[in-house]
């Protein structure tokens, strides 16, 4: 099976996409994770990517894409995967879409999602980096979730609650 995770930053998609794949036995594909790491090298892509992510920005589609494509190419994706992040926008679905059985949106109110953020307190959650991402979640997400609910394959969680509950919603849609 296929997933994927779609809700803005602060959501808890990475938290509810960890209990699926270890659940489901499959893979998570995050990549948030991936560029994290990627920041991480003392090299100009790193440097580049790191930039990128302490600015709110999105990383260039087609460089995202083309990550992708090759992580998900990979023998332990042949089962299928938890997708965690990707696509992000209808841009990057065009430009390799992981065909995924099903999506999951996690929804979550705008005001709830910045006090999470600013209570993990990472590097690149500065209020400026959060308003950032959310308008570009809204303007660019929003469009993709339309796509898949055209589909027909898009189930919408609410995600307020116990990480136990908000599990269980997904569960039940499995
Ligand atoms: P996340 O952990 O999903 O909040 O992602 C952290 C950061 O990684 C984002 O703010 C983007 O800069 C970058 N990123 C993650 N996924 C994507 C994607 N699909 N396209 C472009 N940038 C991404």
């Amino acid at each position: 099976m296929k997933i994927l995770l779609i809700g803005p930053q602060g959501s808890g998609k990475s938290t509810q996409a960890d209990l699926l794949a270890k659940d489901l036995n499959l893979p998570k594909i995050s990549t948030g994770d991936i560029f994290r790491e990627l920041s991480l090298q003392d090299s100009e892509e790193g440097r580049k990517i790191k930039g990128i992510l302490n600015s709110g920005e999105l990383i260039d589609d087609l460089e995202t894409a083309k990550i992708v494509e090759q992580r998900l190419n990979k023998d332990d994706c042949r089962k299928g995967f938890i997708l965690d992040g990707y696509p992000r926008n209808r841009k990057q679905q065009q430009i390799f879409d992981p065909k995924v059985d099903k999506v999951f949106d996690l929804e979550v109110p705008d005001h709830e999602v910045v006090k999470r953020l600013l209570a993990r307190g990472r590097e690149d959650d500065t209020m400026e980096t959060i308003k950032k991402r959310l308008s570009l979640y809204h303007e660019q997400t929003m469009p993709l979730l339309d796509y898949y609910k055209n589909q027909g394959i898009l189930i919408e969680i609410d995600g307020m609650g116990d990480i136990e509950d908000i599990y269980r919603r997904i569960k039940d849609r499995l």
